[in-house]
């Protein structure tokens, strides 16, 4: 593979180039590099700069231009996320939507279901969030209880779902959901699209130790969606689950992973004015961080062209999953080192908020990131089983 820009690649980059010195200025420009994808840092801002991405397509890049796109190869994504990483543009909000909704709903959605809701996203009117987890259904996802049953023309879902990153924002929610009673496990669920504005759903903030509370318990009791509303066929909605949690592991978490590359040279920095950057333990430590950056760059551009091949991406995704959550976990502990004390002190602050500095954020937020999408040692397995072919765990 040649990584040198074509000269069609080239023209691309500029053209991303002239649109970001056009319009991150400003607000924008002033809260560039904060949050996250499940941080809600400077919320009101960012969605006005979502939209703007939305208006000019760059939300929504990949997709084919018959549904609002660009049809952008593989290769102009990675341009776009370089770029966008590189001048510490604000985090994107629409990660449930764009990075894993939409991906999915192109290779399993009908046509009507793809018109309806593509441009919502584009537009940023709707924003989604992810209804898997449950209490007694996390790594076992086939364990969930959450029941469907359709009464006329509609799905009447009862049950309740946990860990729902950013509910409370969401105008909609993809939700693994029982539709067959007399089964369990893979078997008779489905991938249910639920409207989350309506008196049969309720949405409960979970407060963290950050002092953020982006996340959720949603209770279910009647909630009603159309008997449309369903992606893939009915009862078959554990090989669409997998493809969602593909495109979670793999693609959607290319541009954050090329953020990885500023905190590092934050990190860097830090260690420059502490000075704890002339011991040669921390340089070596540093040196690894900056290795394993180019080993996510190059597996997240293989990962690309194997979604491009195929539609979809396979377990092969847990790979880079594994690889960059553990990455991230141990650039926030150098962090750590590299602040020494300072790094139990936080900035003033309010009383009853935390104002964490830039590198504290690494370090707190990146502990979920070994959870999130499937834990490490989920991970270990499929990769064991799936993909190395070893023998299966025993059950
Ligand atoms: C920040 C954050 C955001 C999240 N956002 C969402 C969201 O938006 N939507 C959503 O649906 N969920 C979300 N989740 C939930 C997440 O998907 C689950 O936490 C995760 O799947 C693990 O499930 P669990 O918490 O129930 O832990 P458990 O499944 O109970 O696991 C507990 C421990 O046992 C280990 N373990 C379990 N099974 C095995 C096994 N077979 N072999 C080896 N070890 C095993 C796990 O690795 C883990 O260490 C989020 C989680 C976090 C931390």
């Amino acid at each position: 593979m040649d990584f040198r820009d074509s000269p069609a690649e080239a023209a691309f980059r500029d053209e991303i180039r002239t649109w970001l010195d056009e319009h991150l200025t400003g607000e924008f420009a002033a809260v560039g590099g904060q949050g996250g994808p499940a941080d809600e840092t400077s919320w009101d801002i960012r969605v006005e700069w979502e939209k703007l991405l939305g208006k000019d397509r760059w939300l929504g890049l990949a997709w084919p231009t018959e549904y609002g796109g660009r049809g952008a190869s593989f290769a102009e994504q990675v341009i776009f996320n370089e770029e966008y990483a590189t001048r510490s543009a604000p985090a994107r909000i629409s990660f449930f939507g764009e990075g894993l909704f939409a991906p999915t709903l192109l290779a399993y959605g009908t046509e009507d279901q793809k018109r309806r809701f593509l441009p919502k996203i584009q537009s940023v009117e709707e924003l989604w969030c992810q209804g898997y987890s449950e209490p007694d259904a996390g790594s076992d996802l086939a364990n969930v209880q959450t029941r469907g049953v359709l009464d006329g023309g509609q799905w009447v879902i009862d049950g309740q779902k946990v860990w729902t990153t950013l509910a409370h924002r969401a105008q909609w929610c993809f939700c693994v959901t029982r539709t067959d009673p007399a089964t369990s496990g893979h078997a008779g669920l489905s991938y249910l699209l639920i409207p989350m504005d309506q008196p049969g759903v309720e949405v409960r903030p979970l407060r963290q130790m950050t002092g953020t509370a982006e996340f959720n318990e949603v209770f279910f009791s009647d909630a009603r969606t159309d008997a449309s509303n369903v992606l893939g066929d009915v009862n078959e909605g554990w090989r669409v689950a997998m493809a969602t949690l593909g495109f979670e592991r793999g693609t959607a978490f290319l541009s954050q992973q090329l953020g990885f590359q500023s905190e590092l040279a934050a990190v860097i920095e830090a260690a420059r004015a502490s000075r704890t950057l002339d011991d040669p333990l921390v340089r070596q430590e540093l040196a690894d961080s900056y290795i394993g950056v180019q080993i996510m760059r190059f597996n997240g551009m293989r990962m690309l062209t194997s979604r491009v091949t195929r539609g979809v991406l396979g377990p092969e995704s847990s790979i880079g999953k594994l690889y960059w959550s553990t990455w991230h976990r141990t650039l926030g502990e150098r962090a750590m080192r590299v602040l020494g004390p300072a790094a139990m002190l936080v900035e003033d602050h309010p009383p009853d908020e935390y104002v964490l500095t830039e590198l504290e954020r690494i370090f707190m937020f990146s502990r979920s990131e070994t959870i999130y999408a499937g834990s490490s040692e989920i991970q270990r397995n499929i990769i064991g089983e799936r993909v190395l072919g070893l023998p299966r765990e025993p059950r």
